[in-house]
């Protein structure tokens, strides 16, 4: 059984039955079914079923927001931030992907000419996390109907209520059976779902531990793999920029979706010169911070998705403490609920054990450095490569962030946050492979090479 609770209030909302193994068969082949018709639709009828898709989130956009909010925490008015991202999502797809679509030509040495189309190439598994249930599956789920492709969800144990939404709202919008099914299944069952022959590819967002078991899995058996794992992006602040435009930019950055956003600035590093005020103005934002619940409109922060994930931060929390850091705020609240205080940590070495890990709850690292040099260091100096958002006007500086900061994104004097129309992914222990934009439409594309 699954059982999703509400860590607004530890009340249990409801149980979902895990699939018997005739039934995760019988998904299998229905996949399989599907993918033989799918494939050969035409870009135009892709593109109209993602529009109806989009228009049946855009209908049912309160009761898919309330249920985000009801499983996992967040607050009501971010969930329906994250079902309109949804929408527009899949209508990039609708509007772009048939022109993505269109071979590619090259002229040969030889006088011949040469193209490369994109063909389907199956059924795509998809593992997905609960903190942006909706959001992380339509990354993968638009651009694998635009490709021709099918897919099945393996979603995380504690949003089993939106994953059964996702199924509905394409049964709703005239899906064709199969093009798209929820398997209910704990992740030891991921292995020989990987294995089996009818599935093509698979792909993961999460942690780390996960990404590998699964990128083990498909390396036995030859399968494509996209990892989307873990980050601890560093957001840089030198003295040029405009600090009053960066500090509520780090706090929301480091207390949406109560910290627990795998793209969101986790450690601030801010220039020698300008570090006492931005952590002046910084800390005292971030205590600041309302944290209650999360369906109150007047609330910033949600509880934390449940609470194992609360004693997870709390411990790393003490783990801070433990090797010198000093901690403002970061306290449990309540009993009832797993909420947690927004916070900041000051003293950690940069390079210290807890420094390199990542803190998945509303707490910021802060970090001094002497120069653009040390900034890029401490920046450098984690795992992880997936975003980065770095605050400078001074051009030279701008450039060597972009180029030397080891991330798969860098946003210059914005908090970085994933948009359609540009790919979405990281490097190092982040993962690899990208999402979203022409790239994520490719991903499990046959680039078949044509001689004419
Ligand atoms: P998680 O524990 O890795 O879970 C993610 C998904 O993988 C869930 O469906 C989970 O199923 C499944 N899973 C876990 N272990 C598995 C295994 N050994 N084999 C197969 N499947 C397995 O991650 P999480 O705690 O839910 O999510 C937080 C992590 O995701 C953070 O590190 C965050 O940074 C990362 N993340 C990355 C991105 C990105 O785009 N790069 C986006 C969002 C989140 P169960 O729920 O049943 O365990």
């Amino acid at each position: 059984m699954f059982t999703s609770v509400n860590p607004a209030t530890g009340a249990e909302i409801a149980t979902y039955e895990e699939l018997k193994p005739e039934e995760v068969e019988a998904k299998l082949q229905c996949a399989a079914d599907a993918f033989a018709r799918w494939r050969t639709t035409s870009p135009g009828e892709r593109a109209e079923l993602l529009s109806r898709i989009a228009g049946q989130y855009e209908t049912h956009k309160a009761r898919l927001a309330r249920t985000v909010t009801e499983e996992m925490g967040k607050t009501y008015k971010s969930a329906v931030a994250e079902i309109e991202k949804c929408i527009a999502g899949f209508r990039y797809y609708a509007k772009r992907g048939p022109a993505m679509l269109e071979p590619e030509k090259a002229m040969l040495a030889n006088g011949r000419q040469g193209e490369t189309h994109l063909l389907p190439q199956g059924p795509v598994l998809a593992v997905m996390p609960w903190n942006f249930p909706f959001w992380q599956t339509v990354r993968f789920l638009a651009p694998t109907i635009m490709a021709g492709n099918v897919g099945l969800l393996k979603h995380a144990s504690i949003v089993q209520g939106c994953a059964g939404l996702m199924e509905e709202m394409m049964a709703a919008a005239g899906a064709p059976e199969g093009l798209f099914q929820n398997l209910r299944i704990k992740s030891g069952a991921v292995a020989s779902i990987i294995a089996d022959e009818r599935i093509v590819a698979v792909t993961l967002t999460g942690s780390e531990g996960a990404g590998a078991s699964v990128a083990e899995v498909a390396g036995r058996h030859l399968k494509k793999v996209v990892l989307e794992l873990g980050g601890s992006d560093p957001f840089i602040v030198m003295p040029s920029a405009d600090i009053n435009a960066a500090i509520p930019q780090a706090v929301t950055a480091r207390v949406q979706n109560t910290g627990q956003s795998c793209i969101c600035g986790k450690r601030m590093i801010v220039h020698a010169d300008i570090h006492d005020d931005f952590l002046k103005g910084f800390t005292n934002a971030m205590l600041a911070v309302r944290a209650g619940d999360p369906m109150d409109e007047a609330t910033d922060m949600g509880p934390l998705s449940s609470f194992e994930q609360l004693d997870t931060v709390l411990d790393q929390l003490e783990r801070a403490k433990a090797a010198g850091g000093t901690l403002t705020g970061g306290e449990r609240i309540g009993n009832a609920g797993a909420f947690i205080s927004a916070g900041v940590l000051t003293g950690v070495p940069w390079d210290s054990e807890i420094a390199r890990e990542e803190i998945f709850g509303p707490v910021a690292m802060v970090f001094k450095a002497k120069d653009a040099d040390e900034a890029i260091r401490i920046a450098n100096a984690v795992p992880f490569g997936l975003g980065s958002s770095v605050w400078t006007n001074d051009e030279a500086e701008k450039r060597r962030f972009i180029t030397e900061i080891e991330a798969g994104m860098t946003a210059v004097n914005q908090m970085l946050a994933s948009a359609p129309e540009v790919p979405f992914g990281g490097i190092k222990r982040s993962g690899h492979g990208r999402e979203l934009g022409r790239e994520g439409l490719r991903e499990f594309a046959n680039l078949k090479t044509v001689m004419l």
